[in-house]
């Protein structure tokens, strides 16, 4: 899938970074991140600080936001422990009830968390994040570690933005948001589809209703989606395993058009459910999406 990208986000770089990125972006296999390698290339090439260079890359995550209800386009940058840098932007779905959205942060964390990243060295956000965004940063693994940046600011520590806060450690709770724990949830099924909805049920984050839950979208390509469902100590932030497989396919240039079935994968014996809100969401994007539902 190749992705074009509005030339002005290109504006205020070098025209040889611009260059380099541009291949970069509209490479088929461009997926919302730079390998730490080409993040690297493009850092030596640039001229720019690290810090700098993020806060460029700032309007074309910026432009991925899919934002027709409130045409506020919020764009982050993550880099992952692994050096990998994410995109994330934030996501309203046409139709669909505030709760279900996206913000950037949500988005660009829950990216690189679904492709392995295991904590977040720094994150880079072209707006101030919202009280919201605080408390979802909050239950993340290594957040003591964590510098967020803002244009024209110093680098800021969660404790600034977020003192004296609440979090997983006021209810005993050890596990973080993308830290290494593993389900051990098993079916039969064969489906390859249903499997990855499994496999994302595993490394879903619960630890506050045990509700460990997985989203795999099937595309009209043929193509699949995860999504793992990202629980927050403070309940309301926390991130429905289909908001971030269906984040994870715009990143990757796809449309909600393009989604033809979904499987939801969650734990029987949880305290609440996803089936609902994961049902009446993707009524709302299309009708004609098959919905398989896989209690274990
Ligand atoms: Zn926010």
């Amino acid at each position: 899938m190749t992705i074009k990208t509005e030339s002005c986000v290109f504006d205020h770089l070098p025209s040889d970074i611009a260059k380099q990125l541009k291949d970069l972006l509209e490479s088929e296999h461009f997926t919302g991140h730079f390998t730490a390698e080409q993040y690297s290339n493009l850092l030596n090439n640039s001229n720019l600080s690290d810090t700098e260079l993020k806060l460029a890359l700032l309007p074309i995550a910026a432009s991925r936001a899919y934002c027709a209800i409130s045409n506020f386009h919020v764009g982050a940058i993550a880099e992952g422990n692994s050096g990998s840098v994410y995109f994330g932007a934030n996501i309203e779905i046409p139709g669909v009830q505030l709760g279900q959205t996206v913000h950037a942060e949500q988005s660009v964390i829950s990216h690189a968390w679904m492709k392995g990243e295991t904590g977040i060295k720094n994150i880079t956000i072209n707006y101030t994040p919202c009280g919201h965004c605080r408390q979802f940063m909050n239950e993340l693994n290594g957040i003591e570690q964590l510098a967020i940046q803002l244009p024209n600011r110093p680098a800021y520590t969660l404790q600034d933005l977020l003192p004296d806060s609440f979090g997983p450690q006021d209810l005993g709770i050890k596990a973080r948001l993308m830290d290494s724990t593993r389900h051990n949830y098993q079916s039969s099924e064969a489906s390859s589809f249903i499997q990855q909805a499994i496999k994302a049920l595993n490394i879903s984050h619960a630890p506050y209703t045990n509700n460990h839950s997985g989203v795999a979208l099937m595309l009209t390509s043929g193509e699949i989606f995860q999504g793992s469902y990202a629980e927050n100590a403070a309940f309301n932030p926390s991130l429905p395993p289909l908001q971030v497989a269906i984040n994870l396919l715009l990143l990757s240039g796809y449309s909600l058009d393009d989604i033809q079935s979904a499987v939801l994968a969650e734990n029987s014996k949880a305290t609440i459910s996803h089936l609902a809100e994961t049902q009446s969401t993707l009524e709302a994007i299309n009708p004609d999406i098959t919905v398989t539902y896989l209690s274990l």
